[in-house]
């Protein structure tokens, strides 16, 4: 058995990680890597960027194709997509949200990593308000945006 099997946990050691000049433009990262029968990620996405060899198969993503659209992380139900951008010294992460309250642009937050720890603080600059899964978007230290999955909004 795999270590997340027995934590539920990933780390960056599962998944296939975008290069530097990836993450300068600014593409989604996925941290699906089960065998499950899913694949809405590949029909949201305009560029094909997101490939499957089988319905049951994880997703493979194409760093080379991806235009760092987002439609992915909206319609992912495992929650399991996010966009992921460093440059100029700055990063962002943009998460699916599906909490209330919903934050507002500009929002201090709390930035959670994938073990649900509390991490440091960040500033939301966007927010996709959605009836199921909102899309936000948050300004995090770049050494961390390969770390934080989740935010905390606290009133
Ligand atoms: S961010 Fe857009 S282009 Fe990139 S994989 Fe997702 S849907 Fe495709
Ligand atoms: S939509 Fe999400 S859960 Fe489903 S295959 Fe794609 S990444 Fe995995």
């Amino acid at each position: 058995m795999r270590e997340y099997e027995k934590t539920g946990v990933l780390s960056v050691d599962h998944l296939r990680l975008p290069s530097e000049e990836h993450l300068a433009r600014g593409v989604a990262v996925i941290e699906c890597v089960q065998d499950i029968p899913c694949n809405p990620c590949v029909d949201a996405c305009p560029v094909q960027a997101i490939s499957m060899e089988n319905i049951n198969a994880p997703p493979q993503m194409d760093y080379e194709a991806c235009i760092g659209c987002g439609q992915c992380v909206a319609v992912c139900p495992g929650l399991a997509i996010f966009l992921v951008k460093v440059d100029d010294g700055r990063g962002w992460v943009t998460l699916p949200y599906e909490m209330l309250p919903v934050p507002g642009q500009g929002d201090q937050v709390t930035l959670v990593n994938r073990e649900g720890e509390e991490v440091g603080r960040g500033t939301v600059t966007k927010v996709v308000k959605r009836r199921d899964t909102c899309v936000v978007t948050v300004e995090v230290p770049p050494a961390l945006a390969m770390q934080v999955r989740a935010i905390r909004v606290k009133p």
